[in-house]
């Protein structure tokens, strides 16, 4: 077991022990559930916006590279400048270039999961340039040390006792304050680095190559903020957000709102074309859009894949998958958790350090059943073990067992070896490790010839 799998594990192990973490997790969630099913009676064939979506984003991603390039020629008409990312490393390149130019002392960062990929807050750190997370539940994690805990939902694993102490703690506020007094801080501090900032940074939901720009969907207005205020805008963007054109957001918005937060539409929902031109009052004057690759063209590359680049990172399949439930986001140690998680971080990192999380499911397929854009997400879980073994990845001691079992399988006098019982103690004994987090195996009295052979004579 290589480390990231040790830690995983063990992580999981206490984690899952721990109901206080449950507890919590289970009321955020209770929450969830109960608006979702509000949100989905906006559709009057809620399915059938689902296979849309999906045909939608089938469409896109089959054709990303004509996609990407018209995106780039209409967003540089208009005074925005594309840059093309391959690597994190190289997102990260452009991004100092960037700043060190603008002399960026304070930086204002809006919620973006593609920005916590490439570690963008440690980068800027060692530049000694002050990067503020501008959403709320992000600026908690960041006031904490934390990276965000879900995807939609970055302090979902906090109540709002744990908030107020926390911003006792580190902003020196009386420890009982309520959320709506913990906000008003939160906004009162934040105000103030939005007028201070000379570079804002936020992802994007969608890029939209018809019209050569970005939507960006929002519950609290900073991204507007963090793109409107200082005087240069970056975007960091992952290639697979493309949708064809602008018509398709009145799927997309609120299919995003509805399985991400059970709300009919996001507050705030935003289309940015470029910089501010000549005579408007608002916006930067430049504005900068990183496409970022950083491993998604290796999904592309297997037309099975390819399929888990239509998300749209709704975080639907974190709420339903049992596994997340009990393990909670943190102890994945990756950007992106859960069901989704697991399917693309073993190709946009390493196949062979990641391919534990593979086996972090229960096959349920809940994951599936939720997915606005039906996703296959059991089915890819499978095909990662699938290729894990292809590549040589599977451990010795697995291959050896699976060898030992298609032996016995194909020969009929070892099956019938022994009753029930014996095989019971026996065989749970050699799987020890497996059984040790898993209800023992248990072998059935009789064979399959006795059985038959009964069934012959009655
Ligand atoms: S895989 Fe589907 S359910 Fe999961 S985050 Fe992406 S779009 Fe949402």
């Amino acid at each position: 077991m290589n480390e990231n799998a040790a830690s995983f594990k063990a992580k999981s192990t206490i984690r899952s022990a721990d109901r206080e973490h449950r507890r919590k997790i289970n009321f955020n969630m209770s929450r969830y559930n109960a608006v979702v099913p509000v949100g989905k009676l906006q559709f009057a064939d809620v399915m059938v916006a689902r296979e849309r979506a999906k045909n939608v984003k089938w469409r896109a991603i089959e054709t990303l590279d004509q996609q990407l390039l018209q995106f780039e020629m209409e967003f540089t008409k208009r005074g925005g400048k594309v840059i093309w990312a391959e690597t994190g490393e190289q997102a990260l390149e452009e991004i100092g270039k960037i700043c060190k130019e603008k002399n960026c002392k304070t930086l204002v960062k809006s919620k973006s999961m593609v920005t916590e990929e490439i570690h963008l807050n440690r980068f800027l750190e060692k530049q000694g340039i002050e990067s503020i997370e501008t959403d709320l539940g992000e600026y908690i994690q960041q006031l904490d040390g934390e990276p965000p805990y879900h995807i939609v939902t970055p302090a979902m694993h906090k109540s709002k006792e744990d908030v107020a102490k926390l911003f006792a703690d580190k902003l020196g506020t009386p420890p009982n304050l309520t959320p709506e007094q913990l906000t008003l801080v939160a906004r009162h501090k934040l105000r103030e680095k939005f007028m201070q900032a000379e570079v804002g940074v936020t992802g994007a939901n969608f890029i939209i190559p018809d019209v050569g720009g970005v939507a960006i969907t929002e519950n609290e207005g900073n991204a507007r903020l963090s793109s409107a205020f200082p005087k240069t805008h970056i975007v960091v963007v992952g290639i697979e957000k493309v949708i064809p054109t602008m018509v398709d957001l009145g799927l997309f918005w609120p299919l995003l709102s509805t399985f991400g937060t059970g709300q009919k539409v996001t507050v705030y929902n935003t289309i940015i074309t470029g910089p501010k031109r000549e005579k408007e009052q608002d916006g930067p004057e430049e504005m900068v859009v990183i496409l970022l690759d950083n491993g998604r063209t290796n999904l592309l590359a297997n037309p099975k894949t390819r399929e888990a680049l239509y998300c749209i990172r709704c975080g639907a399949c974190l709420n339903a998958c049992p596994v997340y439930k009990n393990i909670g986001g943190h102890s994945y140690e990756t950007t992106y958790s859960g069901p989704i998680g697991s399917v693309i971080t073993p190709h946009l990192k390493e196949m062979d350090e990641y391919k534990h999380l593979s086996n972090a499911s229960s096959l349920c397929g809940n994951c599936t059943e939720v997915c606005p854009v039906r996703i296959n997400l059991h089915e890819l879980l499978l095909e990662n073990r699938k290729e894990a073994v292809e590549f040589g990845m599977a451990p010795l001691g697995e291959k050896i067992a699976w060898k030992a079992w298609k032996t016995a399988s194909l020969n009929r006098k070892m099956m019938n070896m022994g009753n029930g019982k014996m095989k019971n103690r026996v065989l749970n004994k050699i799987f020890k490790s497996w059984t040790s987090s898993r209800s023992n195996l248990n072998f059935s009295q009789k064979t399959f010839n006795e059985m038959w052979a009964e069934r012959k004579k009655s």
